[in-house]
């Protein structure tokens, strides 16, 4: 599998980073993880053969996580180079129907026929799909919103994690377990009570925990230099650290 970071950034506006989202590849998949602002140009923009999507999936309702989907669709109705048959399938917490309805009825429900098949699974935590052969998507409560979702896709060779967002988490690490790749929020620097998002140390501490080979940080809302940034999770992580960036592909 190939995983690249269309936005490693949050709801803030900035020149470098874009809101979430996640694009992961195999010769049998097309997956988008969470469809923030700025991604859709994002997969033009890194070469992503955004046409043939055969999943998305979304963590939760934020708009930093979801902003673009009716732009997506859009896409999908009016952009496409080429025709394609094979189904799409968008999967997420429950609410998905409610969201979709809600953009449907701003926006015409013709933005959501396109040419192809669009099927709707809304799973609950704990619930796994199958996505094609060999390839599972399975999903755990965060603690973040009422619906929020944390993600694991298990491959024929090696599987990746994300978190979404979520607050600290003495659950998740199981979830998480041994996985080749989590892809991990890493809000703040320090923990802020009340406030259900990971700190660096959070970030870290979980993924030590669950004992996964990578760890890929995201979904920043401070300014950082990198080489200090990587020597504060390597003081409670010790797999191998890679700082978040737009555009950034990792093999799995
Ligand atoms: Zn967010
Ligand atoms: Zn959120």
């Amino acid at each position: 599998m190939k995983l690249t970071v269309l936005g490693s950034g949050t709801v803030v506006p900035s020149a470098t980073r874009n809101s979430a989202g996640y694009f992961v590849e195999s010769p049998h998949l097309c997956l988008m993880i969470d469809c923030g602002a700025g991604t859709l140009h994002a997969l033009a923009r890194y070469g992503l053969p955004w046409e043939m999507i055969s999943h998305i999936f979304i963590s939760h309702f934020h708009l930093d996580h979801v902003g673009e989907l009716a732009s997506l669709f859009f896409a999908f109705k009016y952009g496409m180079r080429h025709s394609r048959s094979e189904p799409l399938t968008i999967i997420g917490p429950d609410g998905l129907d409610r969201v979709m309805k809600g953009l449907s009825d701003a926006f015409g429900a013709q933005l959501f026929e396109p040419d192809f098949d669009v099927q709707l699974r809304m799973l609950k935590p704990g619930q796994k799909e199958q996505l094609a052969a060999g390839y599972y998507l399975s999903v755990a409560k965060t603690p973040h919103t009422p619906e929020s979702l944390a993600v694991r896709i298990d491959g024929q060779r090696g599987s990746i994690c994300y978190t979404g967002d979520t607050g600290y988490s003495q659950l998740l690490p199981q979830f998480f377990k041994e996985a080749d790749l989590l892809i991990s929020e890493c809000s703040f620097q320090k923990r802020r009570e009340g406030i259900a998002h990971l700190s660096i140390k959070d970030a870290a501490c979980m993924a030590e925990l669950a004992r996964v080979a990578r760890l890929l940080v995201t979904h920043f809302y401070f300014d950082f230099d990198e080489t200090e940034l990587k020597h504060q999770l390597q003081k409670y992580f010790s797999g191998e650290v890679i700082i978040g960036s737009d555009g950034l592909s990792i093999e799995i």
